[in-house]
C-alpha cells in the first residue's frame, strides 16, 4: 500500500461531469499503479489524500498531496518535487537532495555563489593578477613538477595566438589529470589570475572543453546559457556539474517564472524594488548591463528585493504575535510597593536612573491587563539580577510566585543567594531546584511549589520540567536569554495562566539582530554601570610573556586578590595541545604556584563538588580558580581582580567579553590577559585587538557579529535565529528596517490580516511560518 503525491500540474486530474476522476497514465505508472486498481480518495480540509488500498491496512496519510488541490492544478506550484522537470531523473534528483533541494522553490531560491564575466574572452597577454577571468587556449605542456619548497604539483602551461599562462593543482591525481589535459586540447578556462615573479599562473581553474573540431566562435554562440554573458556559478555537490544545474536553473525559470506572483500587497512594497519575478529572474541570470561587482556582493536591487521579501514574512509574523500576546489577557498586577520599597531600603547603595528607568517600564507592563513580554539588556555587572528581584516582588505582593531561570547551576545558586538574602529579610519564601535533590527533600519542596508556599522559584531549566507544578504562576524571569529556545519561553508560559515574562540578557544584541531575534518582545536597555566601577584593562600577551602572567598572579594574591585562569577544554585530548583546564590546574598547584591556593572548577564536576569550590574561591580560600567556561556567565566575585584566559583566540568575542566580566566588580582596578599561542591570523588578532579597545558590550557585539556572521554569534538554531536564504542581516539591515517598518505597519491597518485582499498573503505567511513556533496560537 502507498500514498502518492500529486506535484505538478503536467499531472491533471480531471472530474469528468458524473463526477468520476481521470488520472493520467503518466501518473499511474509513476505511483506504481495500474488502470483498474481501486484508489481511495480522502479530503482533510482543503487537501485530497489519494492512496492505493490493500484489504488489510487503512490508507497511509504519510504523504499527502501538497497545497491546496484546486491551487495546484490552475497553475504550476512551486512546491512541486523537482523529479517533475524536464531533465531531472532519480540521480540528479538525489544529488540535489543532498543540498536540500527537494522542490521548484528550493531551487529557484538558490543563488549563485557568485558570477563570472563571459561576456567576452579575454586575450591571455591581457590577463592581469587579482582579477577573474574567462579565456580559452590550447593545452601547450601537461606534467607534474616540484616545487621549490618540495611540494608535488601539477603544472599545465596554455597559450593563445597573445601569450601564455600557468596552471598548478596542488594534490592532484597525476595519472588522471595526464589523461584529461592532453597536449592540443583547447578549452574556456576561468579562474582567479596571480602572479609570482614573472610567471602569471591560475591554481586550480575552471574548465569547459571545446568538443573536438569546433571552433570556438560557435560554441560562444551555440551555448548561449554558459558564454557570451555573466553566468552564474552555483554551490554544487561532489557529480553536480555546473553546466548541469544551469541548465535545469533555465528550465526551472522558463516554467514557472509565469507563475510566481509575490503575495506581498504593492502598495507595502518599497518602490525601489523590482518585483520578486523580475528579481528571481536577474539573480540567476544578471541582466547584460549588470555591474558585476553588486551581483557578486549580492547588493543589487534584485537581492535587496528577495532579502525584503524574507525578512517581511519574518517580521509580519513577529507583529502578529506581538498584537496576538497584546491581546491576551494576563495578569494585572497592583503595584502596592510593599517589598520593593523595603527592599530599596534595605540595600546599600541607590538604584541607577538606568535601573529605575528600566523598572517603571517593567511595571506599566506589568500593571497592564496582558501579559509581559519584555527582553531587558544590560551589560555585564549593570545590576539585571535587582532589577528582575524588583518585579519578582511585584508580582509576590500580589500573591503570585515567580519561577527565575538562570542557565547554569552555578548561576543559579549565585541568584538564590542574593535573592534568598534579601527576601528572608521580608519573609519572602525562595527556594533552589537543583538536579542533585533526590528523595524525599524533593518531594517536600515540590509540594511547597505546587501549593503555593514556595513564593520565588529558582533554578535552572529544571524550573520548567514536567513534574513541577506552581499554583500560582505570575512571573517567570530568564536570565541570559540567548541560552534558552523559544521553545523554553514557551514551556514556562504554559506553567501558569500567561503568566508575565521577563527576559534578560547580558550578550548586548546589536539591534539588527534582536529585532530579528525577538522582534516580538519589548526592548528595555539598561545602559548605565553602577557608579564606582573602574574599566577592565584588557592586553594580548602573546606565550613568551606568560612567566610575566605568571608574576601577575602572585602580585594579586600578594595584595589578597583573586585570580581566574580560564582554558577552552576540560581535558586534555591526544590531538590536541590544549593546556586543559584540570592538568594545568595541577601543574600551576605543585610547581609554579606551591604557596598559593589553586582550586579547579569545570562542567564534568558534579554539582555539590562544583558549589563547593565556587563557595570556597568566594570566601577566598582560594587565590587562584582554574576553570572552563562554565565559570562564564553571571559569577559575582568582587575581590577576584584579574583574568587570564588562555587560547584567548578559540573565544568569540561576546564570550570574552562576558569572561572579561567576571572581573572589575568591584572598586579595585581590574586587569583581563588574553593569552595566545602566537600563530594568530591577521583577522584573529585583529578580533582580540578589539576587546583591547573597548569595554562597550555593544561594540564588541558588532565586531563579533561583523566577524563571525549570525550564524555563530548565537549558536542560530537554538536560540530561534530563522535561516534566511538570500537575506543577511549584516548586509541587509537597511532592508530589515524596511520590511520591519511595513510589516508593523500593515499588522495596524489590519491586526489579524482578515481582509480579503490580504488573504493570499496571510496563507503564505502560515506556510512560511509553518515550522515555527508558537505562531499557532495567534489570529
Ligand atoms: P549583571 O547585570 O551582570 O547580572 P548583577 O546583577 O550581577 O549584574 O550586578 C553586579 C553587581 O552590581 C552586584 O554585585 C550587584 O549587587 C551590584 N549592583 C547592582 N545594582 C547596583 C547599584 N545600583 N549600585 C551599586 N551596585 C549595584
Ligand atoms: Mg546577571
Amino acid at each position: 500500500m502507498r500514498a502518492f503525491a500529486c506535484h505538478g500540474t503536467d499531472m491533471i486530474v480531471t472530474i469528468d461531469k458524473n463526477g468520476a476522476l481521470t488520472v493520467p497514465p503518466d501518473l499511474v505508472s509513476a505511483v506504481g499503479l495500474s488502470p483498474g486498481d481501486k484508489v481511495s480518495i480522502e479530503t482533510s480540509g482543503d487537501k485530497i489524500l489519494l492512496s492505493t488500498i490493500t484489504s488489510t491496512q487503512l490508507p497511509d496519510t504519510s504523504e499527502i498531496i501538497s497545497g491546496s488541490f484546486s491551487e495546484a492544478i490552475k497553475k504550476k506550484n512551486l512546491q512541486t518535487g523537482v523529479q517533475f522537470i524536464r531533465g531531472i531523473g532519480p540521480k540528479l534528483a538525489v544529488l540535489l537532495e543532498k543540498r536540500d533541494i527537494k522542490t521548484i522553490e528550493d531551487l529557484l531560491y538558490l543563488l549563485p555563489l557568485r558570477y563570472e564575466d563571459r561576456r567576452e574572452l579575454i586575450p591571455i597577454s591581457h590577463l592581469r593578477a587579482g582579477q577573474t577571468s574567462v579565456f580559452s587556449g590550447k593545452i601547450l605542456s601537461a606534467d607534474s613538477a616540484t616545487t621549490k619548497g618540495g611540494r608535488r604539483v601539477f603544472e599545465v602551461v596554455v597559450g593563445d595566438d597573445s601569450g601564455s599562462i600557468t596552471f598548478k593543482w596542488f594534490h592532484a591525481n597525476a595519472v588522471w589529470m595526464k589523461r584529461t589535459w592532453t597536449l592540443g586540447r583547447i578549452g574556456i578556462f576561468s579562474g582567479e589570475i596571480s602572479q609570482f615573479g614573472f610567471q602569471r599562473e591560475v591554481h586550480h581553474p575552471d574548465v569547459e572543453w571545446l568538443k573536438d573540431g569546433c571552433d570556438l566562435k560557435s560554441v560562444l554562440d551555440s551555448d548561449p546559457a554558459n558564454f557570451g554573458k555573466i553566468v552564474p556559478v552555483y554551490p554544487l555537490t561532489e557529480g553536480l556539474h555546473q553546466k548541469t544545474m544551469r541548465r535545469i536553473m533555465k528550465e526551472v525559470l522558463d516554467n514557472f517564472l509565469n507563475n510566481i506572483e509575490s503575495a506581498i500587497p504593492a502598495d507595502v512594497l518599497p518602490a525601489e524594488f523590482p518585483t520578486l519575478k523580475i528579481a528571481l529572474n536577474h539573480v540567476h541570470w544578471p541582466p547584460p548591463d549588470a555591474n558585476l561587482i553588486d551581483f557578486n556582493g549580492g547588493k543589487t536591487p534584485s537581492h535587496r528585493a528577495m532579502a525584503f521579501d524574507e525578512f517581511f514574512y519574518w517580521e509580519l509574523g513577529l507583529a502578529l504575535k506581538k498584537r496576538g500576546v497584546a491581546l491576551e489577557k494576563g495578569i494585572a498586577f497592583q503595584v502596592t510597593h510593599r517589598y520593593t520599597k523595603e527592599l530599596v531600603r534595605l540595600l546599600p547603595f541607590e538604584l541607577t536612573a538606568a535601573q529605575r528607568k528600566v523598572l517603571s517600564e517593567i511595571k506599566i507592563d506589568m500593571m497592564s491587563p496582558h501579559p509581559m513580554h519584555r527582553l531587558v539588556q544590560g551589560d555585564v555587572g549593570s545590576g539585571k539580577t535587582l532589577v528582575a528581584l524588583m518585579a519578582a516582588l511585584v508580582a509576590v505582593e500580589n500573591g503570585y510566585q515567580v519561577a527565575f531561570m538562570a542557565p547554569t547551576e552555578i548561576l543559579a545558586e549565585q541568584h538564590w543567594h542574593t535573592i534568598h538574602r534579601w527576601c528572608s529579610q521580608m519573609d519572602i519564601e525562595v527556594i533552589l531546584v537543583t538536579a542533585s535533590l533526590k528523595g524525599k527533600a524533593r518531594k517536600d519542596l515540590l509540594e511547597r511549589i505546587a501549593d503555593g508556599k514556595a513564593q520565588i522559584v529558582v533554578g535552572t531549566h529544571s524550573v520548567i520540567q514536567e513534574k513541577i507544578e506552581f499554583s500560582n504562576l505570575g512571573l517567570g524571569i530568564i536570565d541570559e536569554q540567548h541560552r534558552f529556545g523559544v521553545l523554553q519561553r514557551g514551556i514556562l508560559k504554559k506553567k501558569g495562566a500567561n503568566p508575565d515574562i521577563l527576559v534578560m540578557t547580558a550578550t548586548p544584541i546589536p539591534r539588527t539582530l534582536a529585532m530579528t531575534l525577538f522582534g516580538d518582545l519589548s526592548l528595555s536597555v539598561i545602559d548605565e554601570l553602577p557608579p564606582g566601577r573602574i574599566p577592565v584593562e584588557t592586553k594580548l600577551y602573546f606565550e613568551s610573556r606568560r612567566g610575566r602572567v605568571y608574576d601577575m598572579i602572585r602580585g594579586e594574591a600578594k595584595q589578597g586578590h583573586q585570580s581566574f585562569i580560564i582554558y577552552p577544554l576540560v581535558e586534555e585530548t591526544e590531538k590536541s595541545d590544549l593546556r586543559a583546564a584540570s592538568q594545568m590546574a595541577e601543574h600551576l598547584g605543585s610547581d609554579i604556584f606551591s604557596s598559593l591556593r589553586v582550586g579547579l572548577l569545570h562542567g564534568r564536576m558534579d554539582p555539590d563538588e562544583k558549589e563547593r569550590v565556587m563557595s570556597s574561591f568566594k570566601n577566598r580560600e582560594l587565590d587562584i580558580l582554574v576553570s572552563t567556561t562554565v565559570i562564564e556567565v553571571g559569577i559575582d566575585i568582587p575581590n577576584a581582580t584579574l583574568m587570564v584566559i588562555e587560547h584567548a583566540e578559540r573565544f568569540g568575542l561576546s564570550q570574552l567579553h562576558q569572561l572579561r566580566g567576571r572581573v572589575g566588580r568591584g572598586s579595585i582596578k581590574s586587569q583581563c590577559i588574553l593569552l595566545t599561542s602566537g600563530k594568530l591570523s591577521e583577522d584573529g588578532e585583529k578580533r582580540l585587538r578589539v576587546m583591547e579597545s573597548t569595554t562597550d558590550g555593544f561594540r564588541i557585539a558588532e565586531a563579533d557579529l561583523e566577524i563571525r556572521g549570525p550564524g555563530d554569534f548565537l549558536g542560530t538554531r537554538q536560540a530561534g535565529m530563522p535561516d534566511f536564504r538570500v537575506a543577511n542581516i549584516l548586509r541587509d539591515g537597511s532592508v530589515l528596517e524596511q520590511a520591519r517598518q511595513a510589516a508593523f505597519t500593515l499588522i495596524d491597518k489590519d491586526p489579524e490580516l482578515s481582509a480579503a485582499c490580504n488573504k493570499p498573503l496571510y496563507a503564505e505567511l502560515m506556510r512560511r511560518w509553518e515550522k515555527r513556533l508558537e505562531l499557532a496560537t495567534i489570529g
